[in-house]
């Protein structure tokens, strides 16, 4: 069949532009489709915004300890909204660098929606055209996920839109124990929010090792953030002066001027034509695959998040690169998912690698 691409990527972002470039390298004739910027959640709404709020909020903890190392005149402010303006700057540059790696290494980049209409053919929206590709690898990634079933849910923001917040709350709840909820508790807090960290385990971090788990905490609040364990909302009540009251199951009634949740993420799978190209999905809704990130079509891949393996960049990087130089490098290669390290920008921030004690 002649197509109009060797590889078509859907979703630019950590996996899905590492693939296309080395595939483009190799001399393949490659597209990358991305709906939104190039850089996906990692550039756009994940860790570098978020690493930029967390150098932010340590400067406080600086200008905290600066006057007994012979510094004066610490009293400084922080503006929110120049905050804001400068990160957005710094992220449209860094999406600029993604786009001109693609072209650089020969990929086209097409700044539209695509979705499969079957194994070979994407349709891009909002042009309605039609592109064929011999392969199609998915590196859509995933989206903050909430308990749809709670009781005033609609009221929460997920990291997508504390990353755009119109100005810095008063008070804050934030729920998960989880990375984003973690990392999160650790920035408002520093940025002088009153800062509410509720989860609803015995102690934060599921999976990291058990003293790294509780010195964090205590360090955490140490540092002024309130950590309450084991409750989780029965609802949240918008109130007339436009806080909410966070109604917990221990009993207890928190108003706060924002909620934020950080319950996990899911793939994003949702109006992509799979089901049309006959793509399978598990349980949790994610791409299936194996240890070559092929799905069941015998042209499709699939990488990254949108995997649900482990939601991570660097893996997502690997993941892409060992699809490249299975398909278009003549080198079969499979990433271990085994003890992968990774760290989290809490306050302090840990890092683990390996297996834990348990
Ligand atoms: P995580 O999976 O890390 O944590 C989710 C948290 O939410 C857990 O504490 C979980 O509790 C809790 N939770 C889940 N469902 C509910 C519910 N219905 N009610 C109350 N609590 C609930 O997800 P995050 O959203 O923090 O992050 C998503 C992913 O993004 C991470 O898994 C990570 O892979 C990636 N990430 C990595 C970062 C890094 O490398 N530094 C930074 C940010 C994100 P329980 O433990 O009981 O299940």
């Amino acid at each position: 069949m002649n197509h109009d691409y060797d590889l078509f990527v859907i979703g630019a972002g950590s996996g899905g532009v590492r693939a296309a470039r080395v595939a483009a390298m190799s001399g393949a004739r490659v597209a990358v489709a991305e709906e939104y910027m190039a850089g996906g959640t990692c550039v756009v709404r994940g860790c570098v915004p978020k690493k930029f709020m967390v150098y932010a909020s340590e400067f406080s903890q600086a200008f905290k300890a600066a006057e007994g190392f012979g510094w004066s005149h610490c009293d400084m402010t922080f503006d929110w909204p120049k905050f804001l303006d400068a990160k957005d700057v710094e992220i449209a540059r860094l999406s600029g660098i993604y786009v001109s790696n693609l072209q650089n290494a020969g990929a086209d980049i097409v700044h539209e929606r695509a979705e499969l209409l079957d194994a070979h053919t994407v349709k891009l929206t909002p042009t309605n055209k039609t592109v064929t590709a011999d392969k199609i690898l998915i590196a859509t990634g995933g989206r903050p996920t909430v308990p749809q079933d709670l009781p005033g849910i609609e009221h929460a923001i997920t990291s997508n839109e504390a990353f755009h917040l119109e100005k810095l709350p008063k008070r804050i709840m934030i729920v998960g124990g989880g990375y984003i909820a973690v990392e999160f508790a650790g920035i408002f807090n520093g940025l002088g929010v009153d800062t509410c960290l509720m989860y609803r385990g015995a102690n934060i971090l599921r999976g990291f090792d058990n003293d790294v788990r509780s010195h964090l905490t205590g360090e955490i609040e140490k540092r002024g953030v309130k950590v309450i364990l084991g409750t989780e909302h029965t609802r949240i009540e918008k109130t007339d002066k436009g806080t909410f009251l966070n109604h917990l199951t221990n009993g207890h009634v928190e108003e706060t001027d924002v909620v934020m949740y950080a319950t996990g993420r899911e793939p994003y799978t949702a109006g992509l034509g799979l089901e049309k190209a006959g793509v399978k999905l598990n349980e949790r809704g994610a791409v299936m695959v194996d240890a070559f990130s092929k799905t069941n079509v015998d042209n499709i891949w699939a990488v990254g998040d949108v995997t649900d393996r482990i939601n991570l960049t660097p893996v997502a990087i690997r993941e892409g690169a060992a699809f490249a130089a299975t398909v278009f490098g003549d080198n079969p290669t499979s990433f271990d998912h085994d003890t992968v390290a990774s760290a989290v920008f809490s306050q302090p921030p840990i890092g683990s690698v390996g297996l834990t004690e348990a």
